[in-house]
């Protein structure tokens, strides 16, 4: 009897250490799991593409064109033909920076275009320009052009009709009294929009074809790496200029790129250039 409970006891001894081994994987892997979600952002999981005015109507990633058309343009309205790019053999990079102005580094990358005599595009915040107006005005006056990214980055695919656009107009508002001129394109945060939003803010949405991942990698030389890499004939790339890697990135970077005969464009000259201005 007494070698049957020692058994038993051996056993259960087992069965508490193996229960505990259990424990501590599910931990390690729901811990893996939070830590690689935490890495991602949704822009990693949009599709990644250039769209402007209209475009959305032939995204085939979203909706199709007939499903858009039926529920933006009922009664047979038709909606207005997408332009479509043109084929140029012209290598450009238009240079995007998100989430700004910020202090040190948006100042640091603004250096750094000026030194290779190099115009990008910001798309700000309008809380950020809230924050830093006169960063603003610099870019601004630098000749840089500058696009609306919402007020304070929500998603406005999740927003009211109402707060869409009060996020878009409050930050035109706040980019035209510090510089005198109204955006003319929106990025939403995320690249997330819906035909009402391009419709409605009657501006030209602009996403990317190259995500420089440097909000991901946050190092300066292997977000150079990943760009070149990934780069395409015609890039919109897209960094955040909130970042300092993003500046060092953008610093070494511009060099290589302009060796490989890279031309650097503004968002409109990039349009222009594309044939979809
Ligand atoms: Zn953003």
């Amino acid at each position: 009897m007494r070698k049957i409970r020692k058994v038993y006891k051996l056993q259960y001894k087992r069965l508490i250490v193996l229960l505990g081994l259990v424990v501590m994987m599910l931990v390690g892997v729901i811990a893996g799991g939070v830590f690689i979600a935490n890495q991602m952002t949704p822009e990693e999981k949009k599709p990644v593409a250039v769209y402007t005015k209209h475009t959305a109507l032939r995204n085939e990633e979203r909706q199709t064109a007939a499903q858009i058309t039926d529920q933006y343009f009922p009664n047979g309205k038709k909606p207005p033909e997408p332009k479509v790019p043109i084929k140029t053999d012209r290598k450009i990079i238009a240079l995007t920076f998100d989430d700004g102005p910020g202090n040190n580094s948006t100042q640091r990358i603004l250096d750094s275009l000026e030194k290779h005599n190099v115009k990008a595009t910001f798309f700000v915040l309008g809380s950020k320009v809230e924050q830093n107006p006169d960063m603003l005005k610099q870019i601004h006056d630098e000749g840089h052009e500058i696009g609306n990214h919402s007020y304070n980055h929500p998603d406005l695919t999740k927003l009211t009709h109402e707060e869409m656009m009060s996020q878009i107009t409050n930050t035109n508002q706040l980019i035209k009294d510090n510089t005198g001129e109204t955006p003319k394109y929106l990025r939403p945060p995320y690249g997330a929009f819906t035909p009402d939003i391009e419709l409605s803010s009657g501006m030209t949405v602009i996403l990317w074809n190259v995500d420089s991942n440097d909000w991901r990698l946050r190092d300066g030389p292997k977000t150079k790496d990943f760009v070149l890499q990934h780069l395409q004939p015609q890039s919109v790339i897209l960094f955040h200029d909130i970042y300092e890697s993003s500046a060092d990135t953008v610093e070494h970077l511009i060099p290589a790129l302009k060796e490989q005969g890279y031309e650097f464009v503004t968002m409109s000259e990039y349009l222009e250039i594309m044939g979809l201005d």
